[in-house]
């Protein structure tokens, strides 16, 4: 049984240096001759979701700038509010980061609005 290692991490986000492909790694293959592939899931220019598959090597982290899930809410008067992370099959809307996560304190009664990172 050999044991098959990969830098990538399922549910991370990457980008292709070669296309500009941003995605979540869905899925590792490892190839006879070495050569580890990643399958990223993300949303081509007409919005569809689909997955490629790319050499692993070819793949850096995406650093979109965004949070990171779990999204929290915070007051400043110190409950978090609201904890979310997107489900894989989270609707478009979510994914393009159209959505937001709304919540009262019910300490101070101060309202907050997010906007959910495209995930
Ligand atoms: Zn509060």
């Amino acid at each position: 049984m050999s044991r098959y290692e990969s830098e990538i991490k399922l549910g991370e986000r990457y980008r292709d240096t070669a296309t500009g492909f941003e995605g979540v790694a869905i899925a590792l293959t490892f190839w006879q001759h070495g050569c580890g592939r990643a399958t990223l899931k993300g949303i081509n220019r007409n919005g569809e979701v689909i997955d490629y598959a790319f050499d692993a090597a070819e793949l850096e982290v995406a650093k979109t700038g965004e949070a990171v899930f779990p999204m929290t809410i915070d007051c400043p008067c110190g409950i978090r509010l609201a904890e979310y992370t997107p489900p894989p099959d989270a609707p478009i809307a979510v994914r393009l980061g159209q959505c937001y996560m709304e919540a009262d304190c019910p300490a101070c009664g101060t309202h907050h609005r997010e906007r959910i990172p495209a995930s």
